[in-house]
């Protein structure tokens, strides 16, 4: 696990979220141990070496038609030029006899001395074979360029990508079934609150009074699982510190990060905090945005060593569903990007005009969730509170709106793309 992060400092509270990006960032060390994984499960993982080719993508000059590979010389006299040769994709030809074109199929190599492919929409066969084109061809056309995807000893994918769909296409282009990645964080997933009842358990009809179903275990788990961690998902603390306590301990040597959620708030029922301290120390608490103030990062230490030896990190998410949401995209996401040595993880924002009035600035910036109308405009869900996890489904991405900011129709706000921070 890993190497203990540097001693506590008091922090602050309050803190801009930039500048508590920051100080997280600089505590994720990224992870150094890889594995070997097969290409085709590799999807979201990140790349731990750079991919070299061993080889030009395509092998070799080949045909993006289905017609017949000639000379262009060959094909100014205007008249019907035999056929001497069929090449498929897969097979090889020969060089190509003078005056005469070559049957050739899409992905089949150009025969040597062919300059061009003409598709066979622009050729006729005439009643003897031969073949007569319809229009003259340029020079190059329709031949793809050996290497003109990528060329030997290109790199093709960085060390600390995350590997898309289209990169395990492009790995497997340049003939690697297995890639080396970086093994997954391990992150301790719990949720703390005494009036959580898991779906399945009760029957809605049956919850009793106070009750709630527990929704931030449902989504939490699946964005851990999304950014390519293992999770072990280790269930409901109760409202009491020993237990707190109990499952924060029992959770640091063997994971990278614990994440909880709720119980960090202001309350006396939250205990989350106190319990932290007394394992290993807090360094973030409550940072300047809305929904997701109380957030907490700190470090809890094996066997309660306060800030010594090994242990893992620690991140505390509100409660509210919607602020552990976007505590989650706006904090958690880069921290386990970063973990897994992806380079650049700042969320990227595009600019869009607004098409709602928000009239209420608030002292922190302000996560609001929107959705693209057709013409690119964004509308807003009427109801914003930090409860309502509605708003999340409804959205496809956030305003990200500085502090003491109103907002009328016209005006152009940062969009932040639920597609691309879910990806
Ligand atoms: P807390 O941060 O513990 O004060 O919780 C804030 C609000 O979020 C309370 O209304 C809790 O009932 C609610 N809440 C806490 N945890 C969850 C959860 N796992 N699922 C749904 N709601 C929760
Ligand atoms: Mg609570």
């Amino acid at each position: 696990m890993p190497q203990a992060v540097p001693s506590a400092k008091p922090f602050k509270p309050l803190r801009a979220l930039d500048d508590a990006l920051a100080e997280l960032l600089a505590h994720a060390q990224p992870l150094n141990q890889t594995e070997q994984v097969a290409t085709f499960d590799a999807d979201g993982r990140v790349l731990a070496a750079d991919l070299i080719s061993a080889l030009h993508v395509p092998p070799q000059d080949n045909s993006s038609m289905d017609g017949y590979a000639l000379r262009c010389g060959d094909a100014a006299s205007g008249g019907g030029l035999p056929v001497s040769q069929r090449i498929a994709a897969g097979q090889s030809g020969w060089p190509l006899a003078a005056g005469s074109v070559a049957r050739i199929f899409t992905g089949a190599p150009i025969p040597a001395g062919a300059d061009a492919v003409v598709m066979q929409e622009d050729c006729d066969v005439q009643d003897d074979a031969s073949v007569r084109i319809k229009a003259a061809p340029k020079p190059g056309q329709w031949i793809r360029h050996a290497g003109e995807d990528v060329a030997r000893g290109a790199t093709v994918l960085s060390k600390g990508q995350r590997l898309t769909p289209a990169a395990l296409g492009l790995a497997a282009s340049i003939g690697m079934n297995v890639l080396t990645v970086v093994r997954r964080p391990r992150v301790a997933l719990f949720s703390t609150g005494d009036e959580l009842v898991m779906p399945g358990a009760v029957a809605p009809e049956q919850m009793p009074p106070g009750a709630i179903y527990n929704s931030n275990r449902f989504f939490l788990k699946a964005l851990l699982t999304r950014l390519g961690c293992q999770v072990s998902d280790l269930g409901i603390v109760p409202d009491n510190r020993a237990a707190t306590i109990a499952a924060l301990s029992g959770a640091a040597a063997s994971h990278d990060l614990i994440l909880t959620s709720g119980g960090v708030s202001v309350g006396e029922e939250d205990h989350i905090k106190p319990a932290v301290q007394s394992l290993g120390h807090l360094d973030l608490w409550q940072i300047a945005i809305k929904p997701g103030k109380p957030f907490a990062y700190g470090w809890v230490g094996v066997g309660g060593a306060a800030g010594a030896g090994q242990g893992a990190h620690f991140m505390g998410l509100p409660g509210n569903p919607v602020s552990s949401f976007v505590t989650f995209l706006v904090l958690v996401r880069p921290f386990l990007l970063t973990l897994q040595g992806v380079p650049d993880v700042a969320m990227r924002c595009v600019a869009a005009s607004a098409d709602f009035t928000w009239a209420r600035a608030d002292k922190r910036r302000e996560f609001l969730r929107v959705k693209r109308n057709p013409n690119g405009s964004l509308a807003l869900f009427p109801n914003q509170s930090a409860g309502v996890l509605t708003s999340a489904v409804w959205g496809d991405g956030l305003v990200d709106n500085p502090s003491g900011q109103t907002i009328t129709p016209g005006d152009t706000v940062r969009f932040l793309a639920f597609s691309e921070l879910l990806a």
